[in-house]
């Protein structure tokens, strides 16, 4: 069984620990207050902090959020932090909401953490909660056997002597075959690239 996404957890842990006595929400599958959009809370992958209770607008609170507001925000990279909501909005006065990437995307599982949830990556590609779970690099949509034949596969049109557009055009081809989008970036060894280029300039 999972809980929170690991970005999620890791903020969650290291909060926990600096600022004792703050009181942490995460998983609720629901939609955004007034929107018809689906709240990263639904997948786990958003926190609510608090220290008191969430509406507790006193400048005592309001004090003690900023501390946590300000941690997170020299840290973004960091955490993978996707937004940050503190004093934005009428919606977060007494706490602070944070999400990440990757973002739970699509419809979220009925269940907390159930293998049909979906994550969108900063690089534009879509993955599951197991390939989440297990860390696995975002930009390598293809299994280590499909990027050997990728490369082979590349050395063959290099030594034909073809185009990039034609190793393009390749590249859209198999997307459009594995039903991935056509515009998210594909992990390429650019030395072969440039290879090729350098070929055809010469
Ligand atoms: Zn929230």
């Amino acid at each position: 069984m999972s809980f929170s996404t690991p970005a999620a957890l890791k903020l969650k842990a290291d909060l926990a620990a600096r600022f004792p006595g703050i009181i942490i929400q995460e998983y609720n599958r629901r939609k955004i207050a007034g929107s018809s959009s689906w709240s990263q809370h639904s997948w786990p992958n958003a926190l609510d902090l608090f220290f008191t209770t969430a509406f507790d607008d006193s400048a005592a609170h309001q004090q003690m959020l900023d501390q946590v507001a300000k941690f997170i925000r020299d840290r973004y990279q960091h955490y993978d932090v996707r937004y940050l909501l503190w004093k934005n909005n009428e919606a977060h006065q007494g706490h602070i909401h944070v999400d990440f990437w990757p973002f739970g995307y699509g419809t979220p599982s009925l269940t907390r953490g159930g293998e049909d949830n979906r994550y969108y990556t900063k690089s534009g590609t879509i993955i599951t909660q197991a390939q989440l779970e297990e860390g696995e690099d975002e930009l390598a949509i293809l299994s280590e056997a499909e990027q050997n034949e990728l490369k082979d596969f590349l050395r063959f049109i290099r030594e034909e002597g073809s185009s990039v557009g034609f190793v393009k055009y390749a590249i859209r081809l198999i997307r459009k075959e594995r039903g991935l989008p056509l515009h998210a970036p594909v992990e390429i060894d650019l030395e072969d690239y440039e290879i090729i280029i350098q070929r055809k300039e010469v």
